[in-house]
């Protein structure tokens, strides 16, 4: 370990050699930190506070790689928008994995740390703003305890990105369990060498399911635990409005992350065709259709293990059909689990399904806005005002109160589970946009202001007014761009 901590292990660059080239980020002009996380790096066993503020940035920045650290770019494919494409970290570099005080493995990347192997004509780099947006998101999403990558750091390297303008250039550091993607088995399956793939699956299993390493079919128990994690996540994306924009198995890790914050945003108003790629013309990954498009991930990988499952063609495609079937009926007990506890019900009763459907349906006839409305019946008395003074809600609202009755449970533990599971602040788009803005032109403190409010997002504090009002017409923003 060496003075500020770094504690690395790396074991992904004893992979075969085809599934990353060694190199080192280019580095940059005159790095500036704009913002640090200081509890994710004492979390993870690092104190930078003995260098300099220039050996901060420069540390960041990638022009001081640490000692022990062996930066690779990784490689892989994917289908995007559902078209098979060669890929690759084109602007990623993995400095290599920390092993944590608590002994976690955690891999430090870099974004925008200029061009790889993989880069296909791109630039390497990346521009302030979509830097902070993927830190804004991700910490929000850590704080709303949904798995994902993490944040670290962010810092301007004290020079230009060319997009439709000239934008400030930044690097971000990004930790997170692995960056092993659907991705990444579609670069092995396609190596034409049973053993590539092989290897990976040992080593991912041994990675993020040692569980399974003694189960006698393995790679069909490794698709089954990255189903079962799959659907979790999106579970919780759909419990509280998050729409990731970009599901590409690219996108997708296996270790059960949301990764790669690029076109995602929170839904406003609740409505199941919302979409804010400004690519997304098809509505591929609309809110709604999160859970079949993971689906159709799940079946890219379990197609890249089709050999491992069974020596027989026909046998190993039923093994994986079956597997990949199964998501609907993990995703929809989950489902079902989580609209249970956001309108604090135990137990189940068949009634449930119809009191979430007819819910939601009113919600979406009168624009009602998706956190606020859920976050609004955790207060004990009956909503009031707009939109809530509606003969139908106030009828849906004597049936739930019905059947919050027949729990066995306490009012209070309905209302608390309630609570922990309806936030009442998430990082709006209009108010992610607004802070974006302001701290490109030098201003920080709406950002620090901004990440401050959505620490703890399950608690009720008024200081927090300002983040959960929804947009005003004006306000809305109906696209986010690739952020590229
Ligand atoms: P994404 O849609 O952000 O997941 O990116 C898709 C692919 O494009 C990844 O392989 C990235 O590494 C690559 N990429 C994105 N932006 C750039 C860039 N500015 N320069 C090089 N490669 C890039
Ligand atoms: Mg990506």
């Amino acid at each position: 370990m060496n003075s500020s901590g770094f504690n690395f292990d790396n074991t992904y660059i004893h992979l075969p050699k085809a599934f990353y080239t060694k190199l080192s980020p280019v580095p940059v002009p005159k790095p500036k930190m704009v913002i640090f996380n200081e509890p994710l790096a004492t979390d993870i066993g690092l104190d930078i506070s003995g260098k300099s503020l220039d050996a901060q940035a420069a540390l960041f920045g990638g022009n001081d790689m640490p000692k022990g650290s062996e930066p690779l770019a990784q490689a892989y494919a994917g289908h995007q928008y559902g078209r098979f494409t060669m890929l690759g970290d084109g602007r990623a570099i993995v400095w290599g994995e920390q092993i944590t005080p608590s002994g976690q493995r955690l891999d430090i990347q870099f974004k925008g740390s200029g061009p790889t192997p993989y880069s296909r004509g791109g630039d390497g780099r990346a521009a302030l703003g979509p830097m902070l947006r993927e830190y804004i998101i991700s910490e929000a999403m850590h704080a709303l305890n949904i798995p994902t990558t993490r944040s670290l750091a962010v810092v301007t390297n004290g020079d230009q990105v060319y997009r439709e303008t000239g934008l400030p250039g930044a690097t971000l550091t990004r930790i997170a369990s692995s960056h092993i993607r659907v991705g990444t088995f579609q670069y092995a399956a396609l190596q034409k060498d049973i053993k590539i793939i092989q290897t990976l699956v040992d080593y991912t299993i041994e990675r993020h399911y040692p569980e399974v390493k003694k189960d006698h079919n393995r790679p069909l128990s490794l698709l089954r635990a990255v189903i079962d994690k799959q659907a979790e996540l999106i579970t919780h994306w759909m419990r509280v409005g998050f729409i990731h924009g970009i599901m590409n198995t690219d996108n997708m890790t296996i270790s059960g992350e949301t990764i790669d914050y690029g076109p995602c945003a929170f839904m406003d108003i609740y409505d199941p065709g919302t979409v804010f790629s400004s690519i997304d013309h098809t509505g591929r990954y609309a809110y709604a259709n999160q859970p079949a498009i993971a689906q159709w991930n799940l079946a890219r990988l379990a197609e890249t293990m089709l050999p491992l499952f069974d020596d027989e063609t026909k046998k190993a495609t039923d093994i994986a059909e079956e597997a990949v079937n199964g998501f609907g009926a993990v995703y929809k007990e989950r489902s079902l689990s989580m609209l249970r506890a956001k309108l604090g019900l135990f137990g189940e009763l068949v009634e449930d399904e119809n009191l979430f459907t007819d819910l939601l349906d009113w919600m979406h006839r009168k624009n009602a806005d998706y956190t606020n409305t859920f976050r609004d019946l955790t207060k004990e008395a009956l909503p009031r005002g707009r939109p809530y003074d509606d003969k139908t809600f106030k009828e849906w609202h004597a049936r739930w109160q019905a059947r919050l009755a027949k729990n066995m449970e306490p009012l209070e533990l309905s209302l608390s589970l309630m609570r922990a599971n309806n936030p009442a602040v998430i990082p709006r788009n209009h108010k992610v946009e607004q802070v974006l803005e302001a701290s490109t032109n030098g201003d920080l403190q709406p950002l620090k202001d901004l990440l401050a409010a959505l620490q703890e997002p399950y608690k009720t504090r008024p200081d927090l007014n300002r983040y959960q009002s929804p947009p005003e017409p004006e306000e809305r923003v109906h696209q986010t761009f690739c952020g590229t």
